[in-house]
């Protein structure tokens, strides 16, 4: 019985070191929550673990818990204290900085958001490689390539022509893509009606007009007879335009406030397709297209 007595021995010896080591990892757990040590409290508890598990079997199932949350309060203590500066990174909508222009001409790589305006014109060959026809509702007298927009461009007027049908709001297409051709045409048939002066400040020379990127669409109302009229500004339609283009990534241009900026008389009906975040950011902040560029790009 001797033999038998020092192997119950042996349990009560270990269940005794259990018993002291369990009191010293409470006592380091209770230790951790103390916030005015937080850099020594994990050496405290490392150092006294290797001890442990290798003389108890029967407690190391028992340690994974308190191992399991010290680092983790060890985390929480350190993140402030040892990553104070990590900034936000995101932008709402970041863009790589490109030229606005190259000598004058546009920069094609800013795709959607390529500029064209009385300064800086599209090369006279350029017509872009995605174009189709936007099914919506067009005026009789716009045919051809002058139903057709860039893709994007004409998925999203489709989108805003057909919610603004649903909400009662009766639009037509009158003008879409033109080619540097048919500018040629229409700028010198205005000049010639008009003379130059007047012509360049409703319309185009060539290679200047929005409409040769395949971003740009004219829409009109049956209310002021689908005549591109700043009369479109009174109307229920023009109003729908003014308050919604933005949201399927068109802006009203040429705004009156921006006329001395772009050189252009306020037209209610231009719409141009630069995607919806950058639209949305260009109605809010209000300010022409050619500023929200420069600042995006900065
Ligand atoms: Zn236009």
């Amino acid at each position: 019985m001797k033999k038998g007595e020092d192997r119950m021995r042996k349990p009560s010896m270990l269940m005794v070191c259990c018993a002291l080591t369990l009191t010293l990892v409470g006592c380091t757990t209770s230790e951790q929550a103390d916030p005015n040590e937080p850099i020594e409290q994990p050496t405290v508890s490392d150092t006294e673990k290797p001890a442990e598990t290798p003389t108890d079997n029967e407690t190391a199932p028992a340690e994974p818990a308190p191992e399991a949350e010290e680092p983790a309060e060890t985390d929480k203590d350190e993140q402030p204290a040892t990553e104070p500066e990590p900034p936000v990174e995101e932008e709402p909508v970041a863009e790589p900085s490109q030229p606005i222009e190259l000598n004058g001409q546009a920069n094609l790589e800013l795709d959607a958001l390529v500029l064209v305006n009385k300064q800086i014109a599209l090369p006279s060959d350029y017509q872009p490689a995605d174009l189709v026809p936007a099914n919506i509702d067009f005026v009789d007298s716009a045919t051809g390539e002058r139903r057709m927009l860039r893709k994007e461009a004409a998925r999203a007027i489709e989108s805003l022509m057909k919610d603004a049908k649903a909400a009662g709001i009766d639009l037509k297409g009158t003008s879409a893509f033109r080619t540097y051709a048919y500018q040629v045409q229409l700028f010198n048939a205005y000049v010639a009606r008009d003379g130059k002066e007047q012509a360049m400040k409703y319309s185009a020379p060539p290679g200047h007009s929005e409409h040769q990127t395949g971003l740009a669409i004219d829409v009109s109302s049956a209310s002021v007879g689908y005549q591109l009229t700043q009369e479109l500004e009174q109307t229920t339609e023009g109003k729908w335009l003014a308050d919604n283009a933005h949201k399927y990534g068109f802006i009203v241009r040429y705004q009156r406030a921006y006329e001395a900026e772009t050189g252009y008389m306020y037209e209610p009906w231009h719409l141009r397709y630069i995607g919806v975040d950058h639209a949305m950011n260009v109605h809010k902040t209000n300010v022409p297209f050619e500023r929200y560029l420069e600042q995006l790009m900065d």
